[in-house]
């Protein structure tokens, strides 16, 4: 699918804006939260605009197992040897607030269980 105009992460892949570029693959680009919310707060994204986990097809099965290996490279190389956490919000509820899927990879601190 071709970028999408008006998409924020979109116009990160096409680096229309600058962003803090950790890891990139030919399908996978990540780079770190502009509000971190852990001492190591990375975005994983596909180049393709896909607007959540919850809109993926059985042709993006490639890509959704390169999307895992990117967040486990990203974790390897800031070193998060502790443990991280992955979170992926999808829909208002869950307060997602980029329609353009991105993996979160957390780490550097301990997380709480239930989450908010
Ligand atoms: P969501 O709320 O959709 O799960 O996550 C979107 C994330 O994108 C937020 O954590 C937010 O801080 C981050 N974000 C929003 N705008 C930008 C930006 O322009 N650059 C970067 N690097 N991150 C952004
Ligand atoms: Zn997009």
């Amino acid at each position: 699918m071709d970028p999408v105009p008006d998409c924020l992460f979109c116009r990160i892949v096409t680096r229309e804006i600058p962003a803090d570029l950790v890891l990139e693959w030919e399908d996978v680009l990540a780079f770190r939260d502009v509000n971190p919310q852990a001492a190591v707060h990375v975005l994983v994204i596909p180049k393709e605009h896909i607007p959540s986990l919850a809109a993926l097809e059985q042709r993006h099965d490639r890509l959704l197992a390169t999307l895992v290996g990117a967040v486990n490279e990203v974790a390897r190389q800031d070193a998060v040897d502790g443990g991280f956490r992955v979170v992926t919000n999808i829909g208002p509820d869950a307060g997602q607030s980029v329609d353009h899927l991105h993996l979160h990879v957390l780490g550097g601190r301990s997380f709480g269980w239930p989450p908010g």
